[in-house]
């Protein structure tokens, strides 16, 4: 665990779901030197503003380092016994499903797997989602039609190999920065970059060739490009017919619209552009799609996804060097809560909540239940708990007050329920003003565990400093939450490595032959191989021999089709889009700490047309009210031709502690993919007026 030179210690960024290795080296109380770690797969010793700055965000200012019971410090057994109580006769009243657990992509592997395994495996419900549900879900689900397991078929390597890279709905060199180094590397060597974008990004700027589409129609552009490599002969039928699964009506269904000329149309965009990306993409094998929020953030995001995913399939651009759809996930740990089934729709181990899976996940915990069906999702989850039929709820690393669609409403849920607990860093959060019981979480630097990154890249997360405070890990707190409500035993961890193995374990628990998931050779590592692990890659080069783990072997082509973009509404003249800035995370807790970071962007701004501009009276620098039917915020206008007409463009990080205006959570309607359950972000009908 320590660098070469035997003063750093190899641990993980905190962040994105890069999973850049870092050598953090403490320097003082508090105090820690930062630098990439050069023998990290996924950054070669590279790191972002973000990454680079984590040392300004260990202080302890504004942390919470005791538990409390309302306004009052409590110890820990006080705490801890309030709570397994009050779930115990909330399950008791009203049955497990009375309860749920939202928890975070933030969690380690570890911390995830026993909160998963007590809501699932001894509460009996699967009412555990995690914000990673807001983020990647589309893909999950995209993937599991597709391929039969939520596999990334893809790795950083890949880019390496590529000739052709086509980002969708993904500003790269902002939310993911070390990987779009990658990408400019590849470039610099030859390859051809494509961006598909309804905006004109900081990595569409630098794109041999942009496609700024219309927002939600990015079935008909894959379903058009699907088909111009079926006119070009580019389609690999031996791939087809070995290893796929085609619904007979399959190219009937999909082909409608898919002429140039109306799906030109439809994306709005120049046919002689449209042509030029076919082009490009019928005569570059090798290819990676990579996508991300822009895809998966809509409410047809799961199509979206397995548009892109057909196109691969088809052309047999899977499991070889350089040809791949690629998922690229936002939160550090994102990939590990999906492997241990962090979502409410899935088990554990990639396992969804057939009869033979339950059974086995129930015999491997020796666990007095099991949960019959997947649980509440985010939206759906909230919504209950509004409804009053959720009446305790543990919220575990994230802030929902903020982040969740409709949030106004959310918070409104929150105050009405009858016990809300929050384990957390932050002594204060939107969402922790709201629960009768904090918990005070260790933070990055001062726990031990692993992440998944976005190539399933497996990394340790690694102590600097000691425990501040009465801060415990998260593994701990919900397993004493667990032994007191009766079942210490199945609980009885001391250490993160025990659980890790316990995972490892269940990975390859009575396997089928064909699970993509799984650890063998893990679960022997003893506690000195835990420590000193180093960042290793499950699953080799995923379907490289052509088999799928469904039950016939066969991945499936989905036949997804373009659903009619609505057109705006009257009083609702704008399509509205979210998303994140290149120097701030999520909702500020950490990065509004360093104060280098803040200069990139020092507040909130909505960035519109200059066409719309003008109609509406905004000037540059002046402060326009954006408004939608769910609520209300300020911004800073910036006029931008960045935009498309018609469309504006607000950051999803301020809050009600860190700034008077963009509160981008109130905007958003709580609409979801029907598949997948993630909200749709992306396209919401808004109006803006100047202030
Ligand atoms: Fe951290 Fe992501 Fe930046 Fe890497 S790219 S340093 S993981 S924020």
């Amino acid at each position: 665990s320590l660098s070469p030179e035997g003063r750093g210690v190899r641990t993980t960024c905190a962040y994105c779901g890069v999973g850049c290795g870092i050598v953090a080296t403490v320097t003082g109380d508090r105090q820690v030197a930062i630098a990439g770690d050069p023998e990290h797969p996924a950054n070669r010793g590279r790191l972002c503003s973000k990454g680079t700055h984590l040392g300004e965000t260990v202080g302890l200012e504004g942390r919470l380092l005791a538990p409390m019971i309302g306004r009052r410090r409590a110890s820990w057994d006080k705490a801890l016994d309030l709570v397994a109580r009050r779930f115990r006769e909330t399950i008791a009243r009203h049955g497990p499903n009375s309860v749920a657990f939202y928890v975070s992509g933030q969690l380690l592997t570890e911390d995830y797997y026993v909160a998963n395994k007590l809501m699932k495996g001894f509460i009996g419900s699967a009412n555990i989602d995690t914000n990673s549900r807001l983020c990647m879900s589309s893909a999950v689900a995209g993937h599991s039609r597709a391929f039969g397991e939520d596999v990334v078929p893809a790795s950083y390597d890949d880019l390496d190999a590529a000739e052709l890279i086509v980002l969708v709905g993904s500003n790269t060199a902002w939310c993911h920065p070390i990987v779009y180094q990658r990408i400019r590397s590849a470039c610099e060597a030859g390859a051809k970059l494509v961006v598909i974008d309804p905006r004109r990004t900081e990595t569409a700027e630098e794109a041999d060739l942009h496609l700024a589409i219309r927002p939600g129609s990015d079935v008909a552009l894959m379903n058009g490009l699907l088909h111009w490599c079926r006119e070009a002969g580019v389609v690999d039928a031996a791939y087809l017919a070995a290893h796929v699964s085609v619904p007979e009506d399959f190219w009937d269904r999909t082909g409608e619209g898919s002429d140039l000329w109306s799906v030109a149309r439809t994306c709005d965009v120049a046919p002689a552009d449209l042509r030029r990306f076919f082009e490009m993409f019928a005569a570059t094998p090798r290819t990676v799609t990579m996508f991300s929020q822009g895809v998966n953030q809509a409410l047809a995001g799961t199509d979206q996804v397995n548009a892109i995913l057909n196109v691969h399939l088809a052309t047999g651009r899977i499991g070889k060097p350089g040809a791949a759809p690629f998922s690229i996930t936002g939160q550090p740990n994102a990939m590990g809560g999906r492997e241990v089934g962090g979502l409410a729709s899935t088990l554990a181990a990639h396992r969804d909540f057939a009869e033979a899976n339950r059974a086995a996940v129930q015999r491997f915990w020796a666990s007095p239940t099991i949960a019959e069906k997947p649980g509440l999702k985010a939206v759906d989850l909230f919504r209950e708990l509004g409804n009053g039929r959720i009446k305790a709820l543990w919220v575990m690393a994230t802030n929902p007050a903020v982040s969740m669609p409709d949030a106004g409403a959310v918070r409104a849920a929150l105050a009405a329920c009858p016990f809300v607990v929050v384990s957390d860093v932050v002594a204060e959060t939107d969402t922790s003003v709201h629960a009768q019981v904090r918990l005070p979480a260790a933070a990055w630097g001062e726990k031990d565990g692993t992440v998944t990154n976005s190539d399933r890249t497996i990394s340790r997360q690694r102590a600097l400093f000691p425990l501040p405070g009465e801060a415990k890990p998260d593994w701990w707190i919900v397993k004493e939450v667990a032994r007191r409500m009766g079942w210490g035993t199945a609980f009885a961890y001391d250490r993160p490595a025990e659980i890790w193995r316990e995972h490892c374990r269940l990975s390859t628990y009575a396997p089928d032959g064909q699970r993509l998931f799984a650890l063998p050779g893990q679960a022997a590592k003893g506690n000195a191989d835990y420590e000193a692990m180093a960042p290793f890659r499950w699953g080799g080069t995923p379907f490289a021999d052509g088999r799928y783990p469904t039950p016939d072997g066969r991945a499936r082509l989905a036949p997804v089709v373009q659903k009619a973009v609505a057109p705006p509404l009257k009083d609702w003249p704008l399509t509205l889009n979210t998303g994140r800035y290149r120097d701030q995370w999520h909702t500020m807790t950490r990065t509004g700490l360093s104060p280098k970071l803040a200069r990139h962007r020092e507040e909130p701004l909505v960035e519109v047309h200059g066409d719309d501009a003008a109609r509406e009276g905004l000037v540059d620098g002046g402060l326009a009210r954006v408004c939608t039917p769910q609520g209300e915020s300020l911004y800073r206008v910036r006029v931008s031709e960045a935009q498309r007409p018609g469309e504006i463009f607000v950051p999803i990080h301020w809050t009600d502690r860190t700034a008077s205006g963009g509160r981008t959570g109130l905007l958003p309607r709580p609409l979801v993919d029907p598949v997948s359950g993630q909200p749709g972000f992306k396209a919401s009908p808004a109006a803006i007026a100047a202030v």
